[in-house]
């Protein structure tokens, strides 16, 4: 039995067109991830690439073939930029244009008018190339990422190998060549697309619900407003390092700390000022600290860091160089910054000893209150 390709391209653009209403309605509305948009974008993007296809052999073919060209290039960009956002920052504009221009132009140049696979090189080469590059980001996301990253990874490798073997024999054999036409020639492409849109629907969806999860997870553990740690974030994160630090005998010291007077600045300035001040202090604390120590936002405008491997005495001066970098740092919306009091004590690794050290830290920093503000107190007795 021989169906013809234009029938197939029917059905194929319907399966595509429920994907894209379920995979829209289901997945994308309800978990909004960047991966899950991308694929939207991709469907749609097939939808309307394989319809213009339908005009082959038509009037219209000598703009509507490269437009499916360009259109199914741009699709296979969006999977590539969908699976790069699971793992950093999408692709720039450039990057992802450069495929669909320059298929545009070889198909435009190939006679499109009475060749149908004009610009066909620069059309497989890109399928093959955009795909290729969509596993690769799948296969450097972590194992334990999901469950099935590493499965789509692997279809998309074949996928892509699959779109390299076309062009081998569209370069070797012609389009109009036996082993194009009965392997790789569209009816049999069409078949195969159907089938790999379906499987890769649902297991984008799966994908897209771990991005959701890993978002929410992350805003539960970063403060909104300064991007630092939030509290319980940071007690956790503390505690395992502690846990660490204990196996190889290491000290750590936990310094508290709390802006002087900042009711008085919100009362002043505004309270955007108040919270300019707030972050203004956070860019101050990991731009003196080194990357390994932790910062958290304790309660509103008190801080909290521990300090690994670091003195009580060597603390102080830590503290000392926190408040001289907020002082210089300025801030155009606020015309003075508070300073700070700071109450430190050394953290005993044994279990119960953080929660030991921040009340200690925090009798210290009550002294540095009482003592005239604006200065650093070393818990009694080293604070353990
Ligand atoms: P002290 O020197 O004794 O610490 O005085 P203080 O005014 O800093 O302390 P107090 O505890 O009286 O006031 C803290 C203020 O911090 C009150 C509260 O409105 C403000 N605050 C807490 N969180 C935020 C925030 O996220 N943004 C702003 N702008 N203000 C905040
Ligand atoms: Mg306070
Ligand atoms: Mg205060």
């Amino acid at each position: 039995m021989m169906l013809d390709t234009g029938t197939l391209r029917v059905a194929l653009a319907l399966v595509d067109l429920t994907l894209l209403m379920l995979f829209y309605f289901i997945t994308y509305r309800r978990t909004r991830s960047a991966y899950s948009g991308w694929w939207c974008m991709a469907l749609l993007l097939f939808l309307v690439g394989n319809a213009a296809y339908l005009l082959d052999g038509t009037a219209y073919q000598a703009w509507t073939n490269p437009a499916g060209n360009v259109l199914l290039v741009t699709g296979a960009a969006s999977i590539w930029a969908g699976a790069r956002s699971l793992r950093a920052a999408a692709p720039r504009p450039w990057q992802l244009a450069a495929g669909p221009g320059i298929t545009a132009v070889a198909s435009v140049l190939d006679h499109p008018a009475t060749n149908i696979w004009a610009g066909g090189p620069a059309y497989l080469a890109f399928m093959a190339v955009l795909i290729g590059l969509a596993s690769r980001e799948l296969f450097l996301l972590e194992r334990d990422y999901s469950r099935v990253h590493r499965p789509l990874a692997v279809g998309a490798g074949i996928l892509a190998t699959f779109y390299a073997g076309r062009l081998i024999a569209f370069l070797a054999d012609g389009a109009d060549g036996a082993v194009f036409g009965s392997f790789f020639g569209s009816a049999p492409m069409t078949v195969f697309t159907s089938v790999t849109l379906v499987v890769a629907s649902f297991t984008m969806a799966e994908l897209s619900y771990e991005q959701q999860t890993t978002d929410l997870r992350a805003r539960a553990t970063v403060d909104g407003l300064t991007g630092l740690l939030n509290r319980s974030a940071f007690l956790d994160l503390a505690e395992n390092e502690l846990r660490r630090l204990r196996r190889t005998g290491t000290t750590a010291s936990v310094i508290l700390a709390d802006l002087d007077h900042f009711k008085k600045i919100n009362d002043e300035f505004g309270h955007p000022a108040g919270d300019s001040a707030l972050q203004a202090f956070a860019r101050a604390c990991t731009g003196t600290v080194r990357s390994t120590d932790l910062i958290g936002r304790y309660g509103g405008e008190e801080f909290i860091l521990l300090l690994p491997g670091v003195t009580p005495e060597r603390a102080r001066e830590i503290a000392a160089d926190v408040s001289s970098r907020l002082q210089q740092s300025g801030s155009r919306v606020i015309p003075r910054l508070p300073t700070v009091s700071y109450g430190i004590a050394a953290v005993d690794a044994g279990p119960g000893g953080l929660d030991a050290a921040v009340a200690s830290a925090d009798a210290a920093l009550y002294q540095a209150k009482t003592l005239g503000r604006d200065r650093a107190e070393l818990a009694a007795g080293g604070g353990s």
